[in-house]
C-alpha cells in the first residue's frame, strides 16, 4: 500500500457543506489535477491567470491554496500503477471543489474511462456546460454574441448507462427471446442490444440544479430538450418529470410557455422563469436561428452530448468551451477536450478550455469579479490577435504565441481592465435586459408569430387545455347552469362529485339534445340528471395524437383533463383544429 502523497496546503481552509448550501472561506483549498499530455501546459498556464485574477481582483484578501491530486499517467507512477487512487477520490469529495485537465483513457481491454469512472464513482451527475461568445473569437455564425447559454447534462443515465449486448452473444441471445416472445417486440434478428433508462430520481435531481441555477444567476428561462415525440416513456418521461419539479417544487418561481401567453400576454412577470420545452432536433435547427430565445438548458445525456458540442461550436469554442461535472457536493470543473498527445511539453496549445473552466469554477464559488477580470482581460488580448497556434491559423494578421506566453499577455493586461470591471457588469446586465425587453416586445405584439417563430410546438393536451374550467353543485338546475356558462364564455361546467365520488360534465350541446329535444324545463332539471359522468379522462401528459385517436374512437367532442382524481383542464376538437391551424402537424416518424 503507497504512502499518502497528498499533502494539505498550510494556511488554507477546506470548503464546506452547510444545510445543502456551500460555504466558501477566503482562503480556501482547492483540488487541482495537472492531467496528462497537454494537460501540464495548460494547467501550469492556467493556475498563473487564475492566482493573478484573484490577487488582482481582491488585492490579497483572497487567496487560493492549491492542492495537488493524482489521476491517470501521473498517479500511476506514484501509486503503484493505479491510475485512479482511492486517495485522490477521496480527497476530490473532502474539498468540495477541484479542477482537472485532460486524462488519457488507456485503450485496450480493461479499463473504463477514466473520465466515466470519476462521473460514476462520485456520483456527479450533472454536466454543465456554459456557452457564450468571446468577441474575437472566430465563428461561423453572423451574431455569435446572440448565443448565451448554461446546458444541463444528465451524466449517469440514458444509453451511457452501459446496459449493452454485443449481437451474438448469450446475454443478447436472451434479451433477444425475452422481447421478442414475451413482450412480442419486433425488431431485426440479430441485433446489438441497449437500454435507454431514464428515471424519475436521475430527471428531477438534475432538473431540480438547472431550475435552482436558473434562479440564483437571474436567467430568464429554462428549457427541456427531449425527443418525447418518439421515445414517450424515456425522453417523453424526462420532459414531464422536468416539468412536475418546476411545478411542485419551484411553483412560486416558475410559470410555463402557456401561462406566459395566456395568463399573462407573453409579457414575463418580474421574478418568474419561463419553463417550456422542445424537441431536441429542432432545438439544434433553433439554435442556429433563434439562440436568443434560450438560456438555461436541462436534457437527458446523449441530447446533452451533441447539443453541447454543436453549441459551443457556433460560438468558435470547441476548443475552448469548459465544463464541470457536478454532484450535489462535489464540483469537477474540467477541459472538455483530451490529452492531444502530439502537442505534449511543446508548450503550444490553447488553454481557453481549462482557463475558462476556472472561470466557471470562480463563478461557482461566489467570485464574480476575478471570473469577470479574465473574461475582460481575455478579450482585449483576443481583440489584439495575440493567440495560440489554433486560432492563429484562422486568423489574419495574427501573433501567434506559446501557451505559457498567452498567459503573461493575459496576466499583464489585467491591470487595464481593473477599472472597467464593474462598468463592463452594468453593461453587460444592460445588455441583457435590453435584449429580454425586445424579445417581450415581439411577443406582446404578434403572440402568435412569436410562438411559432421560437419553435414552439404543443404535442401534449396539457400544452392546449383550455384550463378555465367552472365546476358546479350536482343540485344547480340547468338553467342556472347555462347563465354560469354565458357568464363565463365557456360551453360547459364539470358537475362535483356525485355520491359515488364520480364529476360529471354538462355542455351547452346537452342542454339542445337532453332538454330542448326531450321537451323538459331547464329550470326544473339538477344538472346532476343531465350530466355525463363518469367523466372521459386523459391525464396531462397525454400527447394529442393518443386524444385525437380516443375522441375520434369513442366519437366525443371533448375530453377532461384530470390529475390526482381532480379536473384540471378540458380539451375540445375545436381547440384541436385551432392547434393544428396555428402550428401545422407534424406526424411522429417512426
Ligand atoms: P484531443 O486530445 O481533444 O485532440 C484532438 C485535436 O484537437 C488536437 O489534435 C488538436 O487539433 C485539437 N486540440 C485539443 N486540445 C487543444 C488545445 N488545448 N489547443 C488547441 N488545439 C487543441 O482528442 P483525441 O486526440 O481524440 O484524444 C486524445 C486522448 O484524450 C485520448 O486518450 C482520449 O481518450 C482523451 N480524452 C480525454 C478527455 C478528458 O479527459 N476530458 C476528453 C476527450 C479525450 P489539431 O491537431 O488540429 O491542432
Amino acid at each position: 500500500m503507497p504512502t499518502s502523497q497528498l499533502i494539505y496546503p498550510a494556511g488554507g481552509s477546506k470548503v464546506t457543506i452547510q444545510n445543502g448550501r456551500m460555504a466558501v472561506p477566503d482562503n480556501p483549498i482547492l483540488g487541482y489535477v495537472e492531467g496528462d499530455g497537454i494537460g501540464p501546459d495548460i494547467m501550469r498556464a492556467s493556475l498563473r491567470i487564475w492566482d493573478a485574477a484573484v490577487d488582482k481582483a481582491y488585492k490579497g484578501k483572497r487567496k487560493i491554496h492549491w492542492m495537488e491530486l493524482y489521476l491517470g499517467e501521473k498517479a500511476m507512477k506514484k501509486y503503484d500503477g493505479d491510475i485512479f487512487p482511492e486517495e485522490t477520490r477521496n480527497a476530490l469529495k473532502d474539498l468540495v471543489i477541484s479542477i482537472k485537465g485532460p486524462l488519457t483513457t488507456p485503450v485496450g481491454g480493461g479499463f473504463r474511462s477514466l473520465n466515466v469512472s470519476l462521473r460514476q464513482d462520485l456520483d456527479l451527475y450533472a454536466c454543465v456546460r456554459p456557452v457564450k461568445y468571446y468577441p474575437g473569437v472566430p465563428s461561423p455564425l453572423r451574431h455569435p454574441e446572440l448565443v448565451d447559454i448554461v446546458l444541463f447534462r444528465e451524466n449517469t443515465e440514458d444509453v451511457y448507462a452501459g446496459i449493452e449486448y454485443a449481437s451474438g452473444s448469450p446475454e443478447m441471445r436472451k434479451l433477444e427471446k425475452f422481447l421478442k416472445e414475451e413482450m412480442k417486440a419486433k425488431f431485426f434478428d440479430d441485433s446489438g442490444l441497449g437500454v435507454k433508462p431514464i428515471s424519475p430520481f436521475g430527471t428531477k435531481r438534475l432538473v431540480r440544479k438547472a431550475i435552482r441555477y436558473a434562479i440564483d444567476n437571474n436567467r430568464e428561462s429554462v428549457t427541456f430538450v427531449h425527443k418525447g415525440n418518439i421515445m414517450k416513456f424515456t425522453e417523453g418521461a424526462f420532459r414531464n418529470w422536468a416539468y412536475e419539479v418546476a411545478r411542485e417544487e419551484f411553483g412560486d418561481y416558475t410559470i410555463t410557455e402557456e401561462e406566459l401567453y395566456s395568463k399573462y400576454n407573453g409579457k414575463q412577470p418580474e421574478g418568474k422563469i419561463v419553463v417550456k420545452d422542445r424537441i431536441a432536433d429542432i432545438m439544434f435547427q433553433l439554435m442556429l436561428l433563434r439562440p436568443d430565445e434560450f438560456d438555461v438548458i436541462a436534457t437527458p445525456n446523449l441530447n446533452g452530448d451533441y447539443l453541447s458540442d454543436a453549441i459551443a461550436a457556433e460560438v468558435g469554442g470547441v476548443g475552448i468551451a469548459p465544463g464541470a461535472n457536478i454532484s450535489d457536493n462535489v464540483a469537477v470543473f474540467e477541459a472538455t477536450h483530451g490529452t492531444a498527445p502530439k502537442y505534449a511539453n511543446q508548450d503550444k496549445v490553447n488553454p481557453g478550455s481549462l482557463l475558462f473552466s476556472g472561470v466557471n469554477m470562480l463563478e461557482y464559488m461566489g467570485w464574480q469579479e476575478a471570473a469577470e477580470l479574465i473574461n475582460l482581460a481575455y478579450c482585449s488580448v483576443l481583440k489584439k490577435k495575440v493567440v495560440t497556434y489554433d486560432f492563429a491559423r484562422q486568423m489574419e494578421g495574427a501573433t501567434e504565441v506559446s501557451t505559457s506566453g498567452f498567459a503573461t499577455a493575459i496576466i499583464e493586461q489585467m491591470d487595464q481592465e481593473l477599472d472597467l470591471l464593474s462598468k463592463t457588469q452594468q453593461r453587460g446586465d444592460a445588455l441583457k435586459a435590453g435584449g429580454r425587453k425586445a424579445r417581450e416586445a415581439r411577443r406582446v405584439a404578434d403572440p402568435q408569430s412569436a410562438m411559432l417563430e421560437s419553435g414552439r410546438t404543443p404535442y401534449t393536451v396539457d400544452a392546449i387545455m383550455s384550463s378555465s374550467i367552472v365546476a358546479v353543485q350536482p343540485t344547480m338546475t340547468v338553467e342556472q347552469a347555462l347563465q354560469v356558462m354565458s357568464k363565463n364564455n365557456i360551453s360547459s361546467v364539470l358537475v362535483q362529485p356525485d355520491s359515488k365520488g364520480k364529476w360529471g360534465i354538462v355542455t351547452k350541446r346537452d342542454v339542445m339534445t337532453k332538454i330542448i329535444q326531450a321537451n323538459r324545463s331547464p329550470a326544473e332539471v339538477k344538472v346532476a340528471d343531465v350530466a355525463t359522468s363518469p367523466l372521459k379522462t386523459v391525464s396531462p401528459e397525454t400527447s394529442l395524437h393518443q386524444c385525437v385517436d380516443m375522441m375520434t374512437t369513442q366519437k366525443i367532442r371533448r375530453v377532461v383533463v384530470e390529475k390526482g382524481g381532480v379536473p384540471i383542464g378540458i380539451v375540445s376538437d375545436t381547440d384541436i383544429f385551432r392547434t393544428v391551424e396555428k402550428f401545422g402537424w407534424t406526424p411522429d416518424r417512426r
